[in-house]
């Protein structure tokens, strides 16, 4: 990296998740720590070609770390795609005094960071998505977050279940990826989990109830990915065939808001102080990732290049441990 990085600009882009806060914070005190100016940008990329940044100071990031969402607020910028609207991104970063950016996001955000980066413009990606769902790395800021919203709540429409001998077909986020259902399938014990990396029949869910109810039971959760869907179609055909009055539960928004967890606001300190460490050594055009429990970072192109390889350990185990 050509220039000393003094300025450092941090915003927060595309699908919010709990602990962007807490990163946010990180990022700011750390770069104050080390005499760094911060600005903290509004709206994600819309807020670089709107000019709509201000400095932080720590008072500005008080408070915040128990706090879901993200107080620089998030948006998804059509404006931004556009050649023209990454060069004006860039050149109202400049001319704002701004060195380098902290791009808190998931990998669409990334995309963006990385078309900044090839306009010569420094950025540190740290991935914060409820869908844990960025190749590069084993975690992703909300998840912890959203896995136990996910619990709670079904642990809740077990309990009503379990009451009426019913079943439930629970839809959980996560987007094109499973990971949030199939954790989440683990630790309520639901019956069945359909993700979208693993082929099924319909028959498969019919076949599982069948059977254990012959075993005794007389409530069932199915966990369906987003990546899926189809809920009322599944609830509609699971009660035609197997006679157990099913309902469908979209469990929504509530998984992307709510205080974060423990592990998502230690996670998120660890990647903030290390964005602002890479800086400081002179390192940028890279993703903040977690590997191994450990805090490392990627090339922003090879992060980018990544499939996320999927834990199939865990569906399997969720299917041997509900008969
Ligand atoms: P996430 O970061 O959660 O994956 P999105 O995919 O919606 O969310 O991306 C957030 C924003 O990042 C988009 O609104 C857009 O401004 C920017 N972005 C996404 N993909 C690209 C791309 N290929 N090139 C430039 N900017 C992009």
């Amino acid at each position: 990296m050509a220039k000393e990085i003094n300025t450092i600009g941090v915003l927060t882009s595309g699908g919010d998740a709990p602990g962007m806060n807490a990163a946010l914070r990180a990022v700011v005190r750390a770069g104050l720590h080390y005499g760094k100016r911060m600005i903290g940008i509004y709206n994600g990329y819309k807020g670089l070609l709107e000019n709509d940044m201000k400095e932080l100071t720590y008072r500005d990031v008080s408070g915040i770390i128990n706090r879901g969402g993200t107080v620089l607020k998030t948006a998804r910028c059509k404006e931004f795609l556009t050649a023209e609207g990454i060069q004006k991104a860039a050149d109202n970063a400049r001319a704002f005094g701004i060195d380098a950016l902290v791009i808190l996001g998931g990998d669409g955000s990334f995309r963006g960071a990385l078309e900044l980066s090839k306009r010569g413009f420094p950025v540190i990606g740290i991935p914060c998505t409820i869908d844990n769902d960025i190749g590069c790395s084993d975690y992703t800021i909300g998840f912890d977050t959203a896995l136990n919203t996910a619990c709670e709540a079904i642990d809740k429409i077990r309990d009503t279940c379990s009451s009426h001998d019913r079943c439930s077909v629970v839809e959980v986020m996560g987007r094109h990826s499973g990971y949030l259902a199939v954790n989440v399938a683990v630790a309520t014990g639901a019956e069945v989990c359909l993700i979208p990396e693993k082929k099924f029949d319909l028959s498969d869910i019919m076949d599982k109830i069948k059977e254990t109810t012959q075993k005794g039971k007389t409530h069932f959760i199915v966990v369906v990915a987003e990546g899926v869907g189809g809920i009322e179609f599944i609830a509609e055909n699971v009660e035609k065939q197997t006679g157990v009055e099913t309902r469908p539960s979209d469990l929504g928004y509530i998984q992307r808001g709510g205080a974060p967890t423990v592990k998502d606001r230690v996670i998120a300190s660890k990647m903030g102080l290390k964005a602002i460490q890479l800086l400081i050594d002179g390192v940028a055009d890279r993703v903040v990732v977690y590997k191994k429990a450990d805090i490392v970072d990627y090339d922003i192109v090879e992060a980018l290049a990544t499939k996320k390889e999927f834990d199939n350990p865990l569906v399997e185990l969720a299917d041997i441990l509900t008969y």
